[in-house]
């Protein structure tokens, strides 16, 4: 693993994102801003997932109006994030327009690409920048390359003509994307915002070309970066690829807030995007949201559906009980619970583990010793082995967190 990239840091909203600190997860409501309930709702469930950010997106008047509602419906329920407005085409008008919208986001995010086109693109852009320093806001520079700023692409194309082509089409995109990304932000600091305003993002949709411009965009600057994986896709497909798109970079030392764009299937909750983000980090080591869950794969010893069920359980069980564990057991999350399949593999790994289990294999015996902190606690038999093992957890997770408490100090 890299040092991180060095990069000033941007307060967003009493959020501190930039080298110094943990990377940021945020997300992003799919719910019409307009509908202040609704929207309000789904903020509180990715801020209940462990969303440290939410942008809304801010596309009309009505949506605009909706934001002071919507940041009084979340105080009612104690609720206080950042919410990042996400701004194309009228973003001038609206923040002129809503001057108590501009003033509780945390964030605007300005699309070069996206902010009128000819003269009027820096009258606009500016217009943005105005608003931001009036109210003391951080923007990110949001750069997409399916809404790339068609005049920096029209002169490096143009360029590269002109000597002969030596580059790929897809190599004059990455250089527009890289150039638009940081000819926006050094204008937005000739307006007068600060240099720790900025944050920078430059995506696209393949993990390859994502590194190529991110690898680009990360030594001529100090601006922190936002990453992600523009339109990921669906479900396992999206999942996937987000991560293998993110954890070079993160490897490298690049990135210090992420955004998993998934796609939800029909009906399914938002809240798995910040999922994966927390498991993309909590995987390369870099932050530790939840209690790791080790289970084996199983195998052709473990012939009945008992060991998956008991490891989905543990792991639903302790997703569910970590909003209440965090609140009272600091540290609970470096916590590692082994759940496995069989003896082969199962006491030595349980050993490792703060608390785990080793089920029957087929052809055992019924029982199933429990090892806690590496020394053997139990074996439990009969029909209620899996609530017996959460009993157990959950008494371990008192005794060793509750009051800062070790087991055994
Ligand atoms: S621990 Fe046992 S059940 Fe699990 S994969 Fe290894 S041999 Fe198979």
């Amino acid at each position: 693993m890299s040092e991180r990239r060095h990069t000033v840091t941007v307060n967003v909203g009493g959020v501190p994102i930039g080298s110094a600190h943990p990377v940021v997860v945020q997300s992003m409501t799919n719910t019409d801003t307009a509908d202040a309930e609704a929207t309000a709702i789904q903020i509180a469930q990715l801020v209940r997932a462990g969303s440290e950010l939410v942008r809304i997106t801010v596309n009309t008047r009505e949506a605009a109006a909706a934001v002071p509602e919507i940041v009084a419906r979340l105080a009612e329920v104690g609720i206080s994030v950042p919410i990042v407005g996400d701004f194309h085409y009228n973003g001038h008008i609206l923040l002129r327009e809503f001057p108590e919208t501009a003033r509780l986001l945390a964030k605007y995010r300005i699309n070069p690409g996206n902010v009128g086109a000819g003269q009027h693109h820096d009258a606009n852009f500016a217009t943005m920048i105005e608003v931001a320093k009036e109210f003391g806001k951080p923007v990110r520079i949001g750069v997409n390359w399916g809404s790339l700023d068609q005049q920096v692409l029209a002169r490096l194309m143009d360029a590269n003509t002109a000597q002969g082509s030596p580059k790929s089409g897809t190599d004059v995109m990455i250089d527009a994307m890289v150039v638009s990304a940081l000819e926006s932000a050094r204008y937005a600091e000739e307006l007068g915002l600060a240099h720790d305003k900025i944050i920078i993002s430059v995506k696209v949709s393949s993990a390859p070309e994502l590194w190529q411009v991110y690898r680009q965009l990360a030594p001529l600057c100090d601006y922190p970066l936002h990453l992600g994986l523009t339109e990921a896709g669906m479900g396992m497909k999206g999942m996937v690829a987000s991560s293998v798109a993110l954890a070079p970079l993160l490897v490298d030392g690049i990135g210090d807030t992420i955004r998993v764009s998934l796609t939800p299937e029909p009906g399914a909750s938002r809240k798995l995007e910040v999922e994966v983000a927390q498991q993309v980090l909590q995987s390369l080591g870099l932050r530790q949201f939840l209690p790791q869950v080790t289970s084996c794969p199983g195998c052709g010893r473990t012939t009945s559906t008992f060991f998956q069920t008991l490891a989905q359980k543990i792991q639903d069980y302790i997703r569910d009980t970590m909003p209440d564990w965090k609140a009272k057991y600091p540290g609970v999350e470096e916590m590692q619970v082994a759940v496995m399949g069989c003896i082969v593999n199962g006491p030595g790994e349980s050993k490792h583990a703060n608390i785990g289990i080793s089920l029957p294999g087929t052809g055992e015996d019924p029982r199933a010793p429990v090892y806690q902190d590496g020394k053997l606690l139990t074996t439990l038999k009969g029909p209620r082995i899996a609530e017996d093992f959460q009993d157990l957890l959950e008494q371990y997770v008192e005794a060793r967190y509750g009051q800062g408490q070790p087991v055994g100090s």
